[in-house]
């Protein structure tokens, strides 16, 4: 499929059958309708060229979330350039990296670090424009004066749209390298699996540098010409407030949670809403139903990477399974293998989850040694979660490959024993890791954050587990800490906890 067609965003672009639709609005009330948001993404890829940006090249954004920054992924696209988000916490040490690996032909950076980052993007012959949190720098000082028409450069459906940087959750982040046809699929498929339409009112909290926010919340509600409001942070009372007035939420397992701590959320408060989404990482079966016995909605859960956006979602008019995130996407194929030998398993048997379909990246940026392992000789990606696939078709991750505990030569899968301490009385969450031990190779540890004043004791713990698990996936330590170590998706950072805990067992 590497024929040079058309740019498959045109559908974006080109067919725009109402100007004066919708498109994003700000808290501030500032409303961007589709035609003036297209006008501006013609005005930034005309400036794009102007800086010498080709087709291919690399633009390289760390950008506060904003319109204009949007814009200028728009206009990326539409120029047939590769558009490269970074994460916003990334100090100038980190940055050197991610620029030195990519290359970009241009670096959009905000005001204050323009002078670092351009010592940096010169070792790679990088231009750098400005772009502030207010949506002002010098990338829109030129842009405002650009001409608006834009012909959209035609691409070839192999080739690359985006590289985006994974979290970093496991080591160090891999460039995935996506492409059109990657992004474009995915996009139509969940705008039909999620039944958006124009009438759609997304309320978007997400940082638009990941995958959730930029590929997920925003390229759907685009391609279904809905309109989404654009909140710098998440903010659990404004989200409750705007409620009233939209239709859907995306979010990250904390949203729900923090959401639930509000005692305005109501059965009453969302009743306008018709659809709420959670990914990036686990939603607690509890949350789930706490959730819909608060406000009659069930929370619909899907997974995702950066290197094969969606893969699957619980149905929109099936059962939401607690716990599961659902059937692929059409198109999409999940199979899971045994980790040793990539046999394939058996329905209910836990092992390597593998993904094949439109949505699978074409591989790591300059890894080729990295890509090649991933994938096996069929086409699958190895994505590096366990999980299994039930009776009837649900998938249900079990967590990170990197995080299986192996205790005196078994298997101990942390998902099983945090599902067994969540459900406790007093217990919000834990976390269940592997750490060194003398005897056992590994010593299974559980670190658990309780409700304030609960009575949630270590050897309380221990006894309600006993008889409910097998000996050898008991817990040897538990500790109540006030939170768990989580990155800027709301990801649980297991490696940080290792290290915390890696001498407990030292005398072991
Ligand atoms: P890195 O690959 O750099 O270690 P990362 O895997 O966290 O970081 P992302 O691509 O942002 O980077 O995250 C994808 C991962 O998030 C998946 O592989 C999976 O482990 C987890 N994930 C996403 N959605 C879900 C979900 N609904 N339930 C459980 N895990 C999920
Ligand atoms: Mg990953």
């Amino acid at each position: 499929n590497t024929t040079a067609n058309a740019n498959l965003f045109s559908r974006l672009f080109d067919a725009l059958d109402d100007p004066n639709r919708l498109a994003i609005e700000m808290l501030d009330g500032t409303r961007i309708s589709y035609g003036e948001l297209i006008a501006r993404a013609g005005q930034t890829a005309n400036v794009l060229v102007s800086r010498g940006v080709k087709p291919g090249d690399r633009v390289a954004a760390q950008t506060e979330k904003s319109v204009p920054a949007l814009v200028l992924y728009l206009a990326t696209v539409r120029a047939g350039a590769v558009y490269l988000p970074l994460n916003t916490a990334y100090t100038l040490n980190e940055l050197d990296y991610f620029i030195s690996d990519a290359e970009p032909a241009l670096v959009v950076c905000d005001p204050s670090k323009a002078e670092g980052i351009s010592a940096i993007a010169a070792k790679v012959k990088a231009k750098v424009e400005t772009l502030g949190p207010d949506g002002k720098g010098s990338l829109t000082d030129v842009a405002a004066k650009a001409d608006a028409a834009f012909a959209t450069v035609a691409r070839g459906n192999d080739d690359l749209a985006a590289i985006l940087y994974t979290s970093g959750t496991t080591g160090r982040s891999k460039g995935a390298m996506l492409t059109q046809d990657n992004l474009a699929s995915n996009s139509y498929s969940l705008v039909d699996y999620w039944r958006f339409s124009d009438k759609d009112v997304l309320i978007h909290a997400l940082p638009i540098y990941h995958t959730h926010g930029l590929f997920v919340a925003s390229n759907v509600t685009l391609f279904a010409r809905a309109s989404m409001i654009f909140l710098p942070k998440f903010d659990p009372e404004i989200i409750i407030k705007l409620m009233a007035r939209a239709t859907v939420l995306m979010g990250v397992p904390t949203f729900y949670t923090r959401l639930l701590q509000s005692p305005a959320l109501s059965k009453e408060s969302t009743k306008h809403m018709r659809l709420f989404i959670s990914g990036s990482a686990p939603l607690l079966a509890d949350t789930h139903r706490e959730w819909a016995a608060r406000t009659g909605h069930a929370v619909l859960e899907r997974y995702g990477m950066t290197e094969t956006n969606m893969n699957t979602s619980n149905p929109y008019d099936g059962e939401r399974v607690p716990g599961a995130v659902g059937h692929p996407l059409p198109g999409v194929s999940v199979r899971v293998t045994d980790p040793e030998t990539g046999k394939e398993l058996a329905r209910d048997e836990i092992g390597m989850i593998e993904v094949k379909g439109p949505n699978v990246f074409k591989g790591y940026w300059r890894m080729p040694e990295k890509t090649k392992a991933e994938f096996r000789d069929d086409g699958f990606f190895i994505t590096g979660d366990l999980g299994k696939i039930d009776a009837k078709g649900y998938v249900h991750i079990l967590g990170r490959g990197k995080d299986l505990v192996i205790s005196g030569g078994f298997n101990v899968y942390p998902k099983e024993i945090e599902s067994e301490i969540d459900a406790m009385p007093g217990v919000i969450e834990s976390a269940v890791i592997g750490v060194p031990h003398a005897d056992f190779g590994e010593g299974v540890t559980a670190v658990l954050v309780c409700n304030k004043g609960a009575d949630v004791t270590e050897a309380g713990v221990l006894k309600a587990l006993d008889g409910r698990l097998a000996k050898f996936k008991m817990p040897k330590r538990v500790f109540v800490v006030d939170e768990l170590p989580r990155n800027a998706m709301g990801k649980v950072q297991k490696n940080i906890l290792r290290d915390t805990y890696k001498d407990i067992y030292a005398n072991a």
